[in-house]
């Protein structure tokens, strides 16, 4: 792992990087590029973070080998009708599919079926939407200019090509409009609601939402991709309980190796499971599994709580210490590891921004903010998180130092911008 200075007090990376090299120079000598950039930057993207090393070494283990289609058995116990896998030699990959499912019931206090063979956080809502609705059924939704994400009913996506998907609107702030959401419901009664978000900086209340669902008979799915972690140690309410379907990636803010998880009220275990296998996905990734399941067993302690309390905290101060300088912060304000820097009345672009902090040595986004005229590929804001500088150790003085070295960099584009702009007068 590496520390707040860029050491790294493990051999786990290196030794396997030397080993790689000695059968391809080119991709070990990549690899170890790209190492060298992860110890030495300061890293401020809202969807990554750092795995532990046991999480590495399980995603690197011989479960890389083994072909496993199917779920484990023991219909009895499990919810899924789907039992058996189609190979022999399963017995020991059972065992750890099923405690991986164990584990991360418990990490979220519920007794909600989970599958945890999606490749990724897109896959899971690939087999999420099939559970719960059929081709051209209305989904309505976050935008991806307003904080969802793509599988949300991006045009570009599988799920704006697929399903009938309406947005409801944040408001001038930024917040969530939840009246909005009600008058649409009842308008468009679509078959399922789904909430969740990329970039989106608020508390959501998935009380409110699940109400609103209740009304119109809608199915509530939610995606917690990127509050995940703060869910699991209680820095953010709970969606158990209120969704009727929850997906999620594992290597967000759960600092788990890169994959997806479902989780579904026990009535749609089946259509959950065949969703994803075989509709969806062909042979499970078992090492990543094993990864998974490590993940979980660490969200569990102590140290995964203050972890997450202290993402929240620095989020808070790097937010304030934006604010205090004069900047805008759509909504306001943070209440979790997230924010976005709007720079809609600034001479430069979220793009000009990230490629300037990159040649800094910190890296974040450009994201969309509401209302943005700059196009996707300029947009005029930021996206900025605070879990992986966390997990290396930085606390609220650290992040108020960023702030001052991201308002520098500010200064400089700001400067040559206006220099530019009045040369060409
Ligand atoms: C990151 C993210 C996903 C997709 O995860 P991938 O693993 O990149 O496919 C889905 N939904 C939300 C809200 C996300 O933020």
């Amino acid at each position: 792992m590496f520390d707040r200075n860029g050491n790294d007090n493990s051999t786990y990376n290196v030794d396997n990087i030397e080993f790689i090299k000695k059968t391809s120079p080119v991709v070990g000598g990549l690899i170890e590029k790209e190492y060298n950039r992860q110890k030495n930057n300061v890293e401020l993207i809202a969807s990554e973070n750092y795995c532990s090393e046991a999480v590495l070494a399980a995603n690197g283990s011989c479960l890389c080998w083994k072909y496993a289609e199917g779920y484990p058995g023991k219909p009895m116990e499990r919810h899924s009708g789907n039992k058996g896998r189609y190979y022999g030699g399963t017995q020991f990959i059972d065992q750890i599919e099923e405690y991986c499912c164990d584990k991360w019931r418990e990490v979220f206090h519920t007794d909600y079926h989970v599958n945890v063979q999606p490749h990724s956080g897109s896959q899971a809502n690939f087999a999420a939407y099939k559970a719960i609705c059929d081709p051209g059924d209305v989904v309505l939704s976050l935008s991806l200019d307003n904080g969802g994400h793509l599988t949300h009913g991006s045009a570009v996506n599988f799920s704006g090509k697929l399903y009938d998907i309406h947005f409801y609107d944040v408001d001038e702030k930024g917040f969530i409009d939840m009246e909005d959401v009600r008058k649409k419901a009842h308008e468009l009664q679509p078959k399922v609601i789904l909430t969740g978000a990329s970039a989106y900086s608020r508390i959501i209340d998935f009380k409110a939402f699940a109400e609103i669902a209740q009304e119109v008979g809608a199915y509530f799915m939610v995606d917690m991709a990127h509050i995940a972690g703060l869910v699991a140690a209680g820095e953010h309410p709970s969606p158990f309980g209120y969704a009727d379907i929850i997906t999620t990636t594992t290597h967000k803010t759960l600092r788990g190796p890169r994959g997806g998880l479902i989780f579904a009220k026990p009535e749609l275990a089946k259509k959950v499971d065949s969703a994803v296998f075989p509709y969806a996905q062909g042979g499970p990734l078992e090492h990543i599994i094993a990864a998974k399941a490590i993940a979980a067993e660490e969200a569990l302690k102590p140290e995964f709580k203050e972890y997450a309390h202290q993402v929240v905290l620095n989020c808070k101060a790097l937010c304030d210490e934006f604010l205090k300088m004069g900047y805008h912060i759509v909504t306001g304000g943070t209440d979790n590891h997230v924010f976005l820097l709007d720079l809609k009345e600034f001479p430069f672009s979220g793009r000009d921004l990230q490629e300037r902090c990159d040649a800094v040595g910190i890296t974040l986004n450009k994201n969309a903010v509401p209302g943005d005229q700059r196009s996707p590929m300029q947009t005029s804001g930021v996206r900025i998180g605070t879990a992986p500088m966390t997990t290396r150790g930085y606390k609220e003085d650290d992040f108020r130092q960023v702030a001052r070295r991201i308002d520098g960099v500010i200064k400089e584009l700001k400067a040559e911008k206006e220099a530019e702009a009045k040369e060409e007068k």
